[in-house]
């Protein structure tokens, strides 16, 4: 029987430099990155099927009701959510899936997959979210100002997540994930496989002994 894979999620205030964080986890480990769906018009740098995919409100809410979607949410006037048969059979094959999801999805994550690890990624001050999102250049000021409401209102829930990680230095912060993952990976709830592995073994060790 595969071990199954580790769910991920990983959440963070607009501007905290999730995007790059994900990029340099799945450069250095063996995750795979689900791609969500959104209304999100693209930005100019992004494909449809890379960064995410582009759908239109009608395509999304069919998506909804057929059920195709883990979770979803309402982001700043758009629509975002995980597709669901991706993220299944990637863990059933054994496979770590990194979803870079907002909160409200992942606390409903966490509902549905209790064992499913979420880790919060946050700058060390919040003036830094301001800047960062005004030299990404991405988002006009009035966007830029939604986002950092939203952020204020998610403050209040990070508690919910397992693991807090500040994002100040790059390399440091991946590493931490790296860590938090591989420890998780050891956890004992994790390897069942491996208990009914021992077991088989010592039953044949002691075969007649016992
Ligand atoms: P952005 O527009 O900056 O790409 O994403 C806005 C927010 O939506 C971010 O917090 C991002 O993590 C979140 N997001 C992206 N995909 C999903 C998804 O599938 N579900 C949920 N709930 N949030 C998502």
């Amino acid at each position: 029987m595969i071990k199954k894979g580790i769910l991920i999620i990983i959440s963070g205030f607009s501007g905290a430099g999730k995007g790059t964080v994900v990029k340099e986890l799945l450069s250095k480990g063996d995750y795979v990155l689900s791609i969500s769906s959104t209304t999100r018009k693209p930005r100019e740098y992004e494909q449809h099927g890379r960064e995410y995919f582009f759908d239109s409100r009608d395509e999304f809410e069919r998506m909804i009701k057929d059920n195709e979607l883990i979770e979803w949410a309402s982001y700043c006037d758009n629509y975002y959510g995980t597709p669901k048969k991706f993220v299944e059979s990637n863990l059933e094959q054994g496979k770590n899936v990194i979803l870079e999801i907002e909160m409200q999805g992942a606390i409903d994550i966490k509902s549905q997959y209790e064992d499913a690890v979420l880790i919060f990624i946050t700058t060390p001050k919040v003036t830094d979210l301001k800047k960062r999102l005004e030299k990404r250049g991405t988002e006009s000021s009035d966007i830029i100002n939604k986002r950092l409401k939203r952020s204020y209102e998610e403050v209040n829930i990070i508690d919910k997540y397992d693991y807090i990680v500040i994002n100040d230095d790059l390399e440091e912060c991946v590493e931490d994930i790296h860590s938090i993952i591989n420890a998780e990976n050891k956890a004992a709830a994790r390897n069942i496989t491996l208990k009914q592995k021992l077991i088989g073994e010592f039953e044949e060790l002691l075969k007649g002994e016992i």
